[in-house]
């Protein structure tokens, strides 16, 4: 299936009516009040936040910007939060854009040109960055300058010009797109990580306070364990839930409220959805378990391969219920006991006799 890497939503094809969609929906716009500001208040990520501050430390001690960064990983785990959290740490002005925003080379150079010192220009989606935008880029962030082209054609002279020393901070969910000079004048590569229950506890607990939603810690637990790893649908999970904690009692969120909410919310014991399901379900029953390709599959579940395999894969591999091989998707026998499937090899299918294994 097609990807339009045109396409300005900034979110996933389908996603509109899922919760537990990771992508930025428009009912999350009370999510500024719940952005950490600092990176005390940022939860988990430790080592991250460990390295970070140490290279902060570091800047300020020395007056200078703090070298580019590049944050990585599935969408609503906190890059843009980060971000932020690093310009206020470094005590400086973030001016934010993302790469389908700056389709002509003019465009950054504007932007550029207008950063003082230390300042944080934050571009989301930087593997969107078309390849004339790029070019622009590289010279800026390795010697703070831009090469202006003035007049056409043989009379044609490129005058440069000085920019002030910036950091920049890209944020992608698909490393793998980013060419490799442009990886490279990103000194600070971070991978963010799906978060642990605990650390998600921690947040929903924060975020209800700042909501001032009564949230017992058991209810917190519950949202934050079926949250799939991701503050930003912990958050949206704890909005719903509130819905059925005021529509339907008290309005405190206990386990027993999460767990009717979530429920009626078709998210399971383990956070997983339906589209969840259906991926996993379509591996089994019209593969025999995998290998199966990216896009054979995504047609088989009606779904873009590409909320496939960034909302919905990073999860199921974590939860130990897919792996990927050079030949595609499988699944484990812990999805087929999690689905309550019967076991069906797929050699057995090959050779025409079904086995059944459990
Ligand atoms: P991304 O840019 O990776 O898609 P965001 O930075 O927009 O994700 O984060 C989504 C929401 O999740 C934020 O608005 C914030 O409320 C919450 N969030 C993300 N990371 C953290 C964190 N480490 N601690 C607390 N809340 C967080």
């Amino acid at each position: 299936m097609a990807i339009d890497f045109d396409d300005q939503s900034g979110g996933y094809p389908g996603e509109d009516e899922r919760v537990i969609a990771p992508t930025l929906l428009r009912t999350d716009d009370a999510d500024a009040s719940l952005r950490p500001q600092t990176l005390n208040e940022y939860i988990g990520q430790e080592k991250t936040k460990e390295n970070l501050s140490v290279y902060i430390k570091a800047a300020r001690m020395r007056g200078e910007a703090l070298d580019h960064v590049l944050l990585y990983g599935p969408p609503g785990l906190g890059k843009t939060t980060l971000a932020n959290v690093i310009a206020h740490e470094m005590g400086v002005n973030i001016r934010v854009t993302s790469g389908p925003l700056l389709e002509k080379p003019a465009d950054l150079v504007a932007l550029l040109s207008g950063l003082e010192d230390r300042e944080v220009l934050f571009v989301d989606e930087i593997h969107r960055l078309n390849a004339s935008v790029q070019e622009v880029l590289y010279p800026a962030l390795e010697d703070y300058r831009v090469d202006i082209i003035i007049g056409k054609g043989p009379g044609a002279r490129v005058v440069p010009l000085p920019l002030k020393k910036f950091t920049l901070i890209g944020a992608t969910t698909r490393a793998g797109q980013i060419k490799k000079p442009l990886r490279d004048r990103l000194g600070i590569p971070i991978l963010l990580e799906l978060y642990t229950a605990d650390e998600l506890a921690t947040i929903v607990r924060r975020s209800a306070r700042i909501l001032e939603i009564p949230t017992q810690d058991d209810g917190a637990w519950e949202i934050a364990s079926r949250s799939r790893g991701t503050p930003r649908v912990a958050n949206r999970i704890l909005k719903r839930v509130r819905d059925f904690a005021q529509a339907g009692g008290d309005g405190v969120i206990t386990r027993e409220v999460a767990d009717m909410a979530l429920g009626r919310l078709d998210i399971d014991k383990l956070g997983l959805d339906i589209t969840d399901r259906r991926m996993m379900e379509s591996i089994i029953r019209n593969y025999g378990g995998g290998p199966v390709g990216r896009e054979t599959l995504a047609a088989t579940v009606g779904e873009e391969a590409v909320t496939l395999e960034d909302v919905c894969e990073p999860y199921l591999m974590q939860m130990g219920f897919l792996t990927r091989t050079p030949r595609g998707r499988c699944v484990t026998e812990k999805a087929y006991r999690h689905l309550n499937l019967p076991i069906i090899r797929q050699n057995a299918i090959d050779n025409g006799q079904l086995t059944i294994d459990n």
